[in-house]
């Protein structure tokens, strides 16, 4: 069957925030004439994540809802820290969450000719100048949020003096750290971002797009801005911490205003903070290299990598980007918000089917060794055109362990000695033994059943039990792995507080067992989606399972049983 979450249908209502304010307000004043065109402009030094998907979703959703374009582009200036394999993977997972970049995929390092003719003109325009000064003195100069800088004493070098060293240092006469190219600004700005930033500094480094031609990179506050300009980009959407640098990206937009084609606007929004995980690339990077967890895509890590092979849908993080909107104020997303978004698309868009994680042996006393037949269980309950598929009944079952209780607790009703219980799709059965091994342990039930009560015949109402519980037949279920995942920290906050986050790993965060399930799923495709009923949402893997030789995951239980247990985030 189709995995139909897929689908790119957005069911949320669209509700206005202050990005779509601001781009009304210029549609109404022309300011643009019309035109709406954004970007998502990632580094490519590590994997992306949930917080990145917020990002990718605000900018290609704002553009496709006012016909515009988003462009992707790599931030490739420091091309120690980057790899082509990040390239791809940030590709992948952009196309993978439902947009398309079309024309539009762009590199800073395009750029790199026209970064430079720039500088050479705000070196001419007396508005940069090469400091031959360490980095350490540069830094000491640099004054704090209460005192200002002090001038470098380069900073009144003669332009023809800056020009030639600017050169020369593109021809590689120096090393790496011998000069650097700062924007004149203001030292004694309130804004520390302003006092003469560097704009270019020597790293005798291949780059992974121009190799070898470049021992000179421009830093990013520098391209970002003329980047932007250059792709005329109408509306640069950025997370809070560069509200700071705003002063120096209309700056140098300002030196080059009859050399660029437009002067964007920089606009902030606050970033996404989910609670039980972490986010940030060091400490992603040391989950992985310290095997705390299994790779880069590991199902239980906030990277789109592991967020996708974990079961989670496009859609459904469409659906959760759009439900916590964006805002300026900087806050907490319970981890429970983007649970209920993967639920509410699965249970739209997933297929039921029948599994048993922890099975008991269960015997019908009274059913013909060799006898068997089928039930029809639906696909999905509300979606009657998706038919209905046979599940084989016979003998000898398996049910789920905690499906049954010696001795029942006040309000257990499923499955006890004496007790009658629906085994659904099926028959109506009464305990009426317990085999146990010499250790006492349960090793069988044994059950009678009453042939006239099958689901969907006219017997089937005769009696109404409480408890109603799946099953499968031990001859016809097949075995497959199946790995039960749950949150990768036990605390909200593992980073919080200056805490050691390794600390709060969740122990139980994957188990790995062996499962029985209908014969329907050996032929799971990677990446179908199913609800397995009474258990959960799970996902083939997309990597180790295959048809004939199905692994699941799971992608998320039916029911948030963390709400309850820690309460609520702050
Ligand atoms: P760093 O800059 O430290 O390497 P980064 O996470 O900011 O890491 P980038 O590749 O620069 O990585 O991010 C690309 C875009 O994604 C940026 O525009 C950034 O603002 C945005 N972004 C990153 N993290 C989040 C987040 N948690 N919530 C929303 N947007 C984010
Ligand atoms: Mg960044």
């Amino acid at each position: 069957m189709k995995d139909k979450s897929a689908e790119n249908k957005s069911t949320e209502p669209v509700v206005s925030n202050f990005i779509r304010s601001i781009i009304n307000e210029d549609n109404r004043t022309g300011k643009w004439q019309g035109r709406v065109e954004t970007r998502f402009p990632p580094e490519p030094n590590g994997y992306l994540h949930i917080g990145h998907a917020k990002s990718i979703c605000l900018n290609f959703g704002i553009a496709q809802e006012y016909q515009g374009v988003c462009h992707l582009r790599f931030d490739d200036t420091n091309p120690e820290k980057e790899a082509q394999e990040y390239v791809d993977a940030i590709c992948d997972n952009v196309k993978w969450l439902g947009f398309d970049w079309g024309t539009h995929l762009h590199y800073s390092s395009d750029y790199f000719d026209q970064l430079y003719a720039f500088a050479e003109y705000l070196i001419s325009q007396g508005k940069a100048y090469i400091d031959s000064q360490s980095a350490d003195a540069i830094r000491e100069q640099r004054g704090t949020l209460k005192s200002p800088g002090q001038n470098s004493p380069y900073r009144d070098r003669p332009v023809d003096e800056s020009l030639d060293l600017f050169r020369r240092m593109k021809a590689g006469e120096f090393h790496d750290g011998a000069h650097v190219l700062r924007a004149r600004i203001d030292m004694a700005s309130p804004n520390i971002n302003m006092r003469d930033p560097v704009i270019y500094r020597i790293r005798h480094v291949h780059h992974q797009r121009t190799g070898d031609q470049w021992c000179i990179y421009p830093m990013y506050d520098y391209t970002h801005c003329i980047s932007d300009a250059l792709e005329k980009i109408t509306h640069s959407l950025c997370t809070l911490e560069f509200e700071d640098h705003r002063p120096l990206y209309d700056w140098v937009l300002d030196q080059l205003q009859d050399k660029v084609p437009c002067h964007p606007q920089q606009i902030e929004f606050a970033r996404l903070n989910l609670t039980y995980t972490v986010m940030s690339k060091r400490k992603l990077i040391e989950l992985v290299e310290s095997k705390l967890v299994d790779g880069w895509d590991d199902p239980r890590l906030s990277t789109l990598a592991g967020v996708r092979r974990r079961g989670y849908t496009p859609r459904s993080i469409r659906l959760f980007a759009e439900r916590i909107g964006v805002s300026k104020a900087d806050s907490w997303i319970d981890m429970g918000i983007l649970e209920d978004c993967l639920r509410e698309d699965l249970n739209e868009a997933a297929p039921r089917r029948i599994a048993v994680l922890k099975p008991l042996k269960l015997i019908i006393d009274n059913y013909p060794e060799d006898q068997e037949e089928d039930c029809f269980a639906p696909n999905h309950p509300q979606q009657p055109d998706w038919g209905k598929r046979s599940v084989p009944f016979s003998k000898t079952l398996y049910i789920e362990q905690e499906d049954f209780m010696e001795e029942p607790v006040k309000g257990f009703f499923r499955l006890a000695p004496g007790a009658e219980v629906r085994l659904r799709y099926a028959y109506l059965v009464k305990c009426v033994g317990i085999d146990k091994n010499s250790q006492g342990e349960i090793e069988a039930l044994h059950c009678t059943y009453d042939p006239d009560t099958k689901s969907g015949t006219a017997g089937a109402s005769s009696r109404k039990v409480k408890g109603n519980i799946h099953w499968l037949s031990a001859r016809h279920a097949q075995s497959a792995e199946v790995r039960l995942y749950d949150r990768l920290f036990g605390d909200p906050y593992p980073d919080s507080g200056g805490k050691d986050y390794k600390q709060s790993l969740n122990p139980d965060s994957k188990t790995v067992i062996r499962a029985f399930v209908e014969p329907a799923l050996c032929e799971a495709e990677a990446e179908q989606h199913f609800q397995f009923e009474r258990n959960g949402y799970f996902v083939a893997d997309r990597i180790d399972s295959s048809p004939g030789k199905p692994v699941f995951n799971r992608a998320v239980t039916l029911r948030d049983s963390w709400g309850k247990i820690t309460g609520k985030a702050k």
